[in-house]
């Protein structure tokens, strides 16, 4: 198990997360990157210009070129990776974590996060790095246009006709993130009216807690209710997961996001390819994609396995590789567009939605998809017994012929209906997920899998 790395980088407050430990990992980072040009970036929490200079540090003192891009969204540091070609990135960013919280997130040259496993590998490597003669020291060089670099690219995968003509008005809450420094831009590039909300980029977040929840953005929900706005968009504090409020001030949350860019998807390519989700993704996305015959495969949870399922390639019958997802994405409100780059990128996705509301209202389009309950709970566990009950709950699926997903814990799907029972990664916890067409059988289902659990 690696020491440092979870499931998507590195985290910690600053007395876990320290400078000498940041400078150390990036030493290991640029090796395991086999060095050249690597971008760092970070978000504007306080404790971002101390951790990424001991990175910036760690990098060059290796011979990495350093490519400084300063406080950006992670998607826009993600695509300057892409556009410049680098052999990766390390964002300083804890996303939606409180502000005394930070992380160093890796993606590599072909844009893919590194997971835990992969994060053992660079363990390994830290101390062992060797330094760079003096004169051989890598450059770190700022580069300035990648917020304007990625609103262009967007602006390129959408066209801005529909939006130019009708201009919508969008109510933004960038909630102190780095949102702020990209999303009013963008929006008003696009044609749309611009209300904006805790539109500084403020690391202490004064404004609102970084994860926009429903109880988080209820200032956006009013606001888009008393200015008679087409809808209202909340960012996370790094710009990669998005929620919508329609413009009746419906929250609409993050699994609803993905089906409705998945409708957009399939709408815009008019035909079907594989859409990639999580195992803990309600079953919206499920019902869309059928709607539109297309084939779900489900991932691990966590940004980095979702990266490594969309670029697998499937080889057509003349050999030639073709990659087989249109589309990625997980509950919490993070999409990933392949054509742009593998971030789950919420500037994007909230793009799309903006062009999406001058065809139809927001409420309208989400009409399409399903409502469902959920309940969940969890069952206090150690490493053994985790272990324990989820092979139980197998046993318990294979025995009775049941169709399951085994990847990550185990997801059992029914007609209408579907449970997860997964150990938790950092806790002594197994959790139990049900999702149904009423609170009722989803309790019922919750009640069903801890008996099962327990037995
Ligand atoms: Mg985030």
């Amino acid at each position: 198990m690696a020491k440092y790395f979870g499931t998507n980088g590195v985290r910690g407050k600053l007395n876990e997360l320290t400078p000498e430990l940041s400078m150390k990992l990036a030493q290991a980072i640029g090796v395991y990157l086999k060095k050249g040009k690597i971008i760092v970036g970070r978000d504007c929490r306080l404790t971002g210009p101390i951790i990424q200079s001991a990175v910036m540090a760690g990098l060059a003192s290796v011979g990495c070129e350093v490519i400084d891009i300063g406080i950006a969204s992670s998607p826009t540091v993600e695509f300057i990776v892409k556009k410049l070609k680098a052999n990766g990135c390390v964002i300083v960013s804890a996303s939606h974590n409180p502000p005394e919280w930070n992380a160093l997130k890796v993606v590599d040259s072909k844009g893919i996060a590194i997971s835990w496993e992969r994060g053992e590998e660079i363990e390994k490597l830290m101390n062992k790095s060797k330094l760079a003669k003096w004169d051989e020291v890598g450059k770190i060089e700022q580069y300035d246009n990648a917020i304007e670099d990625h609103i262009k690219a967007i602006l390129d995968v959408i066209g801005t006709r529909k939006t130019q003509t009708k201009k919508p008005k969008i109510v933004l809450d960038c909630g102190n993130g780095t949102a702020a420094l990209i999303a009013p831009k963008l929006f008003r590039d696009m044609g749309a009216e611009v209300l904006t909300l805790n539109s500084h980029p403020d690391g202490r977040f004064p404004g609102r807690p970084s994860e926009p929840t429903e109880a988080n953005v209820k200032e956006l929900i009013a606001l888009v209710k008393s200015s008679n706005a087409d809808a209202g968009v909340g960012w996370d504090g790094d710009g990669d997961r998005v929620i919508f409020v329609d413009e009746k001030g419906k929250y609409i949350i993050g699994d609803k996001v993905y089906a409705l860019s998945i409708i957009l998807r399939l709408n815009e390519q008019k035909h079907s390819g594989d859409i990639v989700t999580t195992v803990a993704t309600s079953r919206v996305v499920e019902d869309v994609a059928k709607k539109y015959n297309a084939k779900v495969r489900y991932t691990a949870i966590g940004a980095p396995y979702l990266c490594e399922e969309m670029v697998k390639v499937k080889h057509a019958e003349d050999g030639t590789a073709k990659p087989t997802a249109i589309i990625g994405g997980e509950e919490v409100g993070g999409v990933i567009w392949p054509e742009l780059s593998l971030a789950k990128d919420g500037f994007l996705t909230a793009a799309k939605m903006c062009e999406a509301i001058c065809d139809k209202k927001l409420s309208v389009w989400l009409e399409e998809i399903p409502e469902y309950s959920n309940v969940k709970t969890k069952i206090d566990a150690d490493e053994k017994k985790k272990k324990e009950i989820v092979e139980k709950v197998l046993a318990h699926a294979k025995n009775n012929k049941l169709e399951f997903v085994d990847i990550d814990g185990v997801r059992v799907n029914f007609k209408d209906s579907w449970v997860i029972v997964r150990a938790s990664g950092t806790e002594n916890y197994v959790r139990i997920f049900a999702e149904a067409k009423t609170k009722e059988a989803a309790q019922t289902l919750v009640d069903e899998y801890i008996k099962i659990s327990k037995n």
